[in-house]
């Protein structure tokens, strides 16, 4: 396999969850010789297909082995500041994302690749439906869910490749090159990684890195002047026009937001495609996406909106943003960055009637917001009770949102599991009668 001009035969496979063995994959059908190394311990069926297909690896752990190959591809989660990627780099071994090796080794249809603290997903699912409504074949592949090395065959045959990238696959990355980049918002998040916003911020801006005055990158106005180092044509997407049809004005405001951006964003790759106006059906991909601002319906009179996936700051911003009338609030989880002063200056000035934190960030949020005499917050140890304390606090006519701001894995598998969890729990005192 050719990667950078180089003749590669032996890699370094680091991180074997979902990535790890799609890159694997990609390896032995190209007849290179993986060597598959992680921190942890393997799941038992991980060790199993490793042994049964005859690789070698390592876990728990990474040696100087690692020292010894050709090139090394990164699974997301795998920090490229471990000590042991530079001593590979002073080495002259490669050091790239799994981005990098499907985009370097494989013809590849023009990308359009999304990043941003919140909304990629749904801007990534909303560029997909514009361009099939409208006869072009787009695939979408990377952090929402399919790495992109998995889809490498069917996208030959695409218009256009639709990339979700994350800042962990952007930090990582040396050689991703995306002709249409799209920087959707920069908040607080991932400081338990980035350590600081500056940093938090390049590693985003690395979306732009290799692009050319030929490319595009599409950026809101605010941060116009964040980035100078951008070569490519930048395109301001909030001053898109949106069509003005029924679907459309029914958004709120974050998500007529990423629409904007995924306008910009099509109309940048296809100059000559008219958009026209756009179908509630076109959008409903998108919004099939579980637990981001899922209408949970009504139990005692109290609307229930399931926003699991709100995972920082920002997203329950726009979450309030998005919910009229009373309202209390759930809040909680474990935390990975800051903005809290703007989430609790958002609360004040909408009619929430209480706000009920539980989990690892409790204690922290509770703090914050009590600081405001105008919030009343209640501070509930686990995500039960909390759930409990929150029905009983609304009264009929209310809506109980819960949006997080903070990160699931304090006592969840992940958002998926947190919001399941939710919506098991709010029907609970419907079954069993009044909350208490
Ligand atoms: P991501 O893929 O970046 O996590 P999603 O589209 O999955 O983004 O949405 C994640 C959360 O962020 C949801 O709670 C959603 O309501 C909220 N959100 C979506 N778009 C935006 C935006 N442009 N600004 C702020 N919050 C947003």
């Amino acid at each position: 396999m050719k990667l950078a001009g180089r003749e590669i035969s032996r890699v370094g496979v680091l991180g074997f969850a979902r990535t790890g063995r799609a890159v694997t994959n990609f390896l032995l059908a190209r007849g290179v010789e993986p060597f598959v190394s992680d921190s942890n311990p393997l799941v038992d069926d991980a060790r199993a297909w490793l042994k049964g297909a005859g690789i070698a690896y390592e876990e728990g752990g990474h040696t100087a082995e690692l020292l010894t190959q050709d090139l090394i591809v990164l699974s997301p989660v795998v920090s490229p500041r471990l000590p042991l990627l530079n001593e590979a780099r002073q080495n002259g071994i490669l050091v790239i994302s799994e981005l990098d090796l499907a985009t370097q080794v494989c013809p590849m249809p023009p990308i359009i690749a999304v990043t941003g603290t919140n909304g990629k997903s749904t801007t990534v699912l909303f560029i997909e439906a514009l361009l099939r409504r409208r006869g072009l074949a787009a695939i979408v592949a990377g952090n929402i869910g399919t790495p992109v090395v998995s889809i490498v065959e069917e996208a030959k045959t695409c218009d256009a490749l639709v990339i979700e990238t994350s800042s962990f696959q952007l930090e990582q990355s040396l050689f991703f090159h995306p002709r249409v980049a799209v920087l959707l918002n920069i908040s607080h998040d991932h400081l338990d990684r980035h350590k600081t916003m500056s940093a938090y911020a390049a590693a985003k801006a690395r979306i732009f890195r290799n692009q050319t005055e030929e490319d595009v990158a599409i950026i809101p106005s605010g941060l116009a002047s964040a980035f100078p180092g951008i070569a490519g044509r930048k395109v301001l997407f909030d001053r898109v026009r949106l069509p003005s049809c029924s679907a459309v004005s029914a958004l709120p405001p974050h998500n007529r937001s990423n629409l904007q951006a995924a306008i910009a964003a099509c109309t940048a790759i296809f100059p000559s495609l008219d958009i026209g106006p756009i179908s509630a059906g076109e959008l409903e991909e998108a919004f099939a996406l579980p637990y981001r601002l899922h209408d949970e319906g009504e139990i005692d009179g109290i609307r229930l909106i399931n926003d699991s996936k709100s995972t920082n700051a920002d997203s329950a911003v726009a979450a309030l943003h998005s919910v009229r009338g009373p309202l209390v609030l759930l809040l909680g989880g474990q935390q990975k960055g800051g903005g809290y002063d703007a989430l609790a200056e958002e609360i004040s000035k909408r009619s929430v009637r209480t706000v009920v934190v539980y989990g690892e960030a409790a204690p922290f949020l509770f703090e914050v917001l009590q600081r405001r005499e105008e919030i009343t917050v209640l501070l509930s140890s686990d995500f039960e009770s909390a759930v409990r304390i929150a029905q009983g606090v609304a009264h009929p006519g209310d809506t109980l949102l819960f949006s997080p701001a903070c990160s699931s894995y304090d006592q969840f598998r992940d958002y998926i599991d947190r919001g399941a969890a939710f919506s098991r729990l709010i029907r609970i005192s419907e079954r069993d009668g009044a909350p208490s």
